[in-house]
């Protein structure tokens, strides 16, 4: 016989209550009333917010397919390129222009990198080269050449002074894992990335200063012109000419002079008491600028003072550009901190400067047809740090796979540059606002610097690795926002207002801090 398994069984259904059905007719109550009939149902309203939003989101979907839809094909194909034409010519082979044409070199473009000068030539900068550069140049190789010839000093002891005095000297390197920047002198590093652009295939021409830039519409082609009237044809007109771009500025991109500027003197090695590697000090008087000092090997140092715009009127913050060689050399004499880490023995060049075209300032667009300006040209500076290095190098190469994939398609009309203007804003544009909200606020309110220094003081090393990572631009100025550092940074706030406004703390920075430094060398 066959039986069930005790876990068939389980599984069965519970037997079901009787019927009242099965009773029998004498035990039934009354009969159910006759059924009303069904009121028919209202017919279903519209939701109006709901169906709204969906034809808004549908509305901005589509325009977003519709703005950035990038062409698949075009008439520019491979094969097309005439003999005697370039796929890229490139404006100025600085970090930017020569990063551009590794890159697209190495992916096999044919590239022309043309420049004014002869490499090696001086660049006028703070040296300052932030870690998202280093990756970038490692990747090129350049890093490690620049160290084969002892020419890079990674930073790791660091740190900041407030504008009423609080200092904070630490070491970052290890929290962070790796050197949050590093001091390499420009006529170096300038002259390693073009060397490398050039021995992995680009054409560098060097004195070809550019006067002329004209585009063929009906041929898709540039013919660039240089002051002795040599010429060079190419698809794309990579425009990398540096803060003031005169080309840009021909071509009615550029709108406005630089309203940044930045002074830089180098210090001898050996004849000053410097024991730290980079330091950044804001003084009231020039707020939301700072000067600073970053070491570089063999014991030298760049001191710079930066002057960051904060109006249209050219004012950057209280002082202006005019203001920078008498703020540069006081700061040199009077300023306390500076005037200990330089020491009375130390041999330090005469002053040089430079404009700072930050955050876009002065740009109408980075790109249009057959056209991309990247580095300095296009404003591509943090507004509130002035650093433009990293910016440069990680532009150049945005623009370099924005050319590959054209080269592909074969169309290189503005739909196509404007995937750069995309890339740039991922990798480093979207943060500008933010700093130029920060070195707005710095310059109302010089008291959040204070909060910060104190914060930092409290917290040590592990807040100053925060605030590195934030300033060299590895994590956005919104990191600041994160609850764990708002919440403390917010009562930091509290608690240096109350002893500056309550307590009437005095303002240390013209006696040499309050604290000096928690660093020991
Ligand atoms: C004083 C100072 C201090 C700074 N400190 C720092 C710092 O510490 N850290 C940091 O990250 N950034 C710093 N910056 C910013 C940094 O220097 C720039 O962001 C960076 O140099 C941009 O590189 P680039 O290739 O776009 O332009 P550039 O380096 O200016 O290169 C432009 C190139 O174009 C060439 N050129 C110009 N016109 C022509 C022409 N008509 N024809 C052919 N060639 C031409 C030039 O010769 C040059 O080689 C500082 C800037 C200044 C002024």
């Amino acid at each position: 016989m066959h039986t069930r398994s005790p876990r068939t069984r389980a599984r069965s259904p519970p037997p079901r209550p009787a019927r009242a059905l099965s009773r029998p007719r004498s035990q039934r109550g009354p009969p159910p009333p006759p059924a009303r009939p069904r009121e028919p149902r209202p017919p279903p309203r519209p939701a109006p917010r709901a169906v709204g939003v969906g034809a808004a989101v549908a509305g901005y979907g589509i325009y977003k397919y519709a703005t950035t839809r990038v062409p698949s094909s075009g008439p520019y194909g491979p094969g097309t390129l005439p003999a005697d034409a370039y796929d890229v010519v490139i404006v100025g082979a600085g970090p930017s222009g020569s990063t551009c044409g590794y890159y697209a070199a190495k992916a096999g473009a044919k590239v022309a990198l043309l420049d004014k000068e002869v490499f090696p030539r001086d660049k006028y900068c703070g040296d300052a080269v932030c870690a998202l550069a280093i990756h970038t140049l490692r990747d090129m190789g350049v890093m490690q050449e620049l160290e084969a010839h002892g020419e890079a000093h990674y930073a790791d002891s660091g740190g900041f002074v407030s504008p009423s005095g609080i200092c904070y000297i630490g070491r970052s390197e290890k929290k962070l894992g790796e050197a949050a920047a590093a001091g390499v002198k420009r006529i170096n590093l300038d002259k390693r990335i073009a060397w490398k652009a050039r021995d992995t295939g680009c054409d560098l021409k060097e004195r070809f200063e550019v006067t002329d830039a004209k585009f063929d519409k009906g041929a898709g082609m540039w013919t660039v012109t240089a002051a002795d009237n040599k010429t060079v044809r190419a698809r794309l007109l990579v425009c990398a000419d540096g803060a003031t771009s005169r080309l840009a500025t021909k071509l009615g991109y550029c709108t406005e002079a630089p309203a940044g500027v930045c002074s830089r003197a180098f210090v001898k090695g050996g004849t000053h008491n410097t024991d730290f590697d980079g330091v950044c000090f804001y003084q009231r008087e020039s707020l939301p600028g700072y000067s600073a000092i970053f070491k570089h090997p063999n014991d030298e140092l760049n001191y710079c003072y930066y002057l960051i715009p904060t109006g249209k009127d050219g004012q950057c913050g209280d002082v202006k550009e005019s203001d920078l060689p008498r703020l540069h050399n006081d700061a040199i004499k009077k300023d306390p901190f500076i005037s200990r880490a330089l020491g009375p023995n130390a041999e330090i060049e005469r002053m040089k400067a430079a404009p700072l075209r930050l955050g876009g300032q002065g740009l109408r667009q980075n790109h249009d047809d057959h056209l991309i300006i990247v580095g300095d040209a296009a404003g591509h500076i943090d507004p509130l740090t002035g650093e433009g290095i990293h910016t440069a190098i990680l532009g150049g190469k945005a623009a370099a796979e924005v050319l590959l994939s054209m080269r592909q398609t074969g169309d290189f009309s503005k739909r196509s540059t404007a995937q750069y203007n995309r890339k740039v804003d991922q990798l480093f544009a979207h943060d500008f606002f933010a700093s130029k909200l920060m070195a707005q606020a710095i310059y109302r309110a010089p008291i959040l610097m204070d909060a910060v220094a104190s914060e930092t003081q409290r917290q040590g090393d592990p807040m100053m690795a925060k605030w590195a990572e934030v300033m060299t631009n590895m994590r956005p100025k919104t990191f600041f926002l994160r609850p764990d550092i708002a919440l403390n940074l917010g009562y930091a706030i509290v608690r240096e207002a109350i002893e500056q406004y309550v307590f009437r703390k005095p303002d240390r920075y013209a006696e040499g801090g309050s604290v000096v430094a928690t660093y020991n060398a």
